[in-house]
């Protein structure tokens, strides 16, 4: 069946042209990745394009950036709408954000996605729940519609398989992940440059957030749950951009013996971004999902309209049922 995704999906792209290519809303390495790697193959194929998404990709991720830059819509917004969109990496549909307004009544949507909660929002589908980034995807994409790899094409997908494995460890990280590893690397990728590029660096701001977070490190339920809370007030004293909380929600997942690890992130007053982090058999997409969210069994996410102090009651809550 993924055979013929593959087909139907290269078979959108040679058919249509002129396509807007979106990932989700704030951007991660495998949104950015698969943004621009699309466009990459777009662009190898004649095609002309539009890279776009709510939010700013964090600026780690710059030296992916291309002759045809990601349009960041809350600073530009183009005047024009499209009929031919490539989502990549997007769970749902909300997840394009405010950018599904740019889109033709009758849209022709190809549906690009590794997430196992995604609702097939699209008119065409080329998911694939194993995969263990959108990128990797991409790839073979790539390969159905006969594309010859070249580096800036092979750092995008390196990247995108990097960063949602966690630096090949999760545990997603199957043959096919080393398998593909592999031949980027052959092509001269600079596997080294990228993850101390992406994974190592922090800012200064970003270790002062840390600093600030560990502070407010808590445990519930025989230490099975833990979580950290990142205030308005925090985000604005350390000078911490939303790409700085990258990887914060791993040190309480981490602590031995945590089941679910938490991190509140106050967006603004009242709305409260929560991410979850499973080291054991809770599958917290499902719980993610019932909160209006979604993701995947071992990280998942969702959007409370609440207090900060309100929004972890809730969690404590729900994520303490399936603690056993
Ligand atoms: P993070 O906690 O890093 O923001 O997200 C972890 C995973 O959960 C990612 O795979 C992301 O796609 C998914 N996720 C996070 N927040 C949401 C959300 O509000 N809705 C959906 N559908 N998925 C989310
Ligand atoms: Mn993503
Ligand atoms: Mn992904």
């Amino acid at each position: 069946a993924y055979k013929l995704q593959l087909q139907a999906a290269a078979e959108f792209i040679n058919r249509q042209d002129d396509f807007l290519v979106v990932s989700h809303i704030q951007p991660d390495g495998d949104a950015a990745s698969s943004t621009f790697a699309m466009g990459w193959i777009l662009k190898q194929l004649g095609k002309s394009f539009t890279l776009i998404n709510e939010g700013l990709i964090p600026a780690k991720f710059d030296f992916l950036r291309n002759t045809d830059p990601i349009i960041d819509f809350s600073s530009e917004r183009p005047s024009r709408r499209f009929q031919n969109v490539i989502s990549v990496d997007c769970a749902d549909f909300s997840r394009m954000g405010q950018i599904s307004t740019l889109f033709d009544d009758q849209v022709q949507l190809l549906n690009i996605d590794h997430h196992p909660t995604n609702d097939r929002f699209g008119t065409c589908h080329l998911i694939k729940h194993d995969a263990a980034a959108t990128v990797q995807i991409l790839y073979d994409l790539s390969v159905e519609l006969q594309i010859t790899p070249f580096m800036e094409f092979a750092t995008c997908i390196y990247t995108g398989l990097l960063t949602d494995t966690g630096g090949f460890r999760y545990s997603n990280t199957s043959p096919e992940v080393m398998l593909i590893g592999a031949r980027l690397l052959a092509l001269g990728v600079q596997g080294s440059v990228i993850a101390e590029q992406v994974l190592e660096r922090v800012t200064f701001s970003q270790l002062i957030l840390l600093q600030k977070a560990l502070s407010t490190l808590a445990f519930s339920h025989d230490r099975k749950l833990s979580w950290i809370t990142v205030s308005q007030q925090d985000l604005i004293q350390s000078g911490a951009s939303s790409d700085d909380l990258d990887g914060l929600v791993n040190y309480p997942r981490n602590v031995e013996g945590v089941e679910v690890g938490m991190l509140f992130k106050e967006k603004e007053p009242g709305v409260v971004k929560v991410s979850l982090r499973s080291a054991g058999n809770v599958d917290v997409a499902s719980i993610a999902q019932a909160l209006g969210g979604g993701g995947h069994v071992r990280a998942a996410g969702c959007t409370l309209f609440e207090t900060l102090e309100q929004a972890v009651k809730i969690m404590i809550q729900e994520v303490g049922k399936e603690l056993t």
